[in-house]
């Protein structure tokens, strides 16, 4: 089995969002890996141009389409904007607040609903540690 065919056939296995997630990172991957990645999506009828540049059209919350996009920020210097999930154990000993956030964010006009990014490793590695497995499910 050639290289080519082998990566189409993995990329097939892979759902939609991680095919984008591989786009969204394209350094952590070489072009014959994103090359299968875009083709499956292609395949499967998902523009993946249109989707890695700008903000999501449709405000998780709402459904409204009047999107801003921005960054994230706080008042200090050094203040901790992050993402704790909802299933943190009780008294897990842990140091870190969460799962810090990128500065990129969006925001729906409409009903107020602001969200950002975290890396998906990082948040994994968290809720592995801290968080109660059944829950998160
Ligand atoms: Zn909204």
């Amino acid at each position: 089995m050639n290289a080519p065919q082998n990566l189409a056939l993995q990329m097939a296995e892979k759902p939609n969002d991680q095919l984008l997630q591989m786009l969204r990172r394209p350094d952590d991957w070489l072009p014959e890996a994103l090359d299968a990645a875009r083709a499956e999506l292609q395949r499967r009828g998902v523009d993946a141009s249109t989707i890695r540049i700008g903000p999501p059209t449709i405000c998780p919350e709402c459904n409204s389409e009047r999107i801003v996009a921005g960054e994230m920020t706080s008042d200090g210097e050094n203040c901790f904007v992050g993402f704790k999930p909802g299933t943190l154990r009780f008294l897990s000993l842990t140091l870190k607040n969460g799962v810090r956030l990128s500065q990129k964010a969006y925001a729906c006009r409409d009903c107020g609903f602001t969200w950002g990014l975290v890396d998906p490793g990082e948040l994994g590695e968290f809720i592995d540690r801290h968080c109660d497995q059944r829950e998160s499910k």
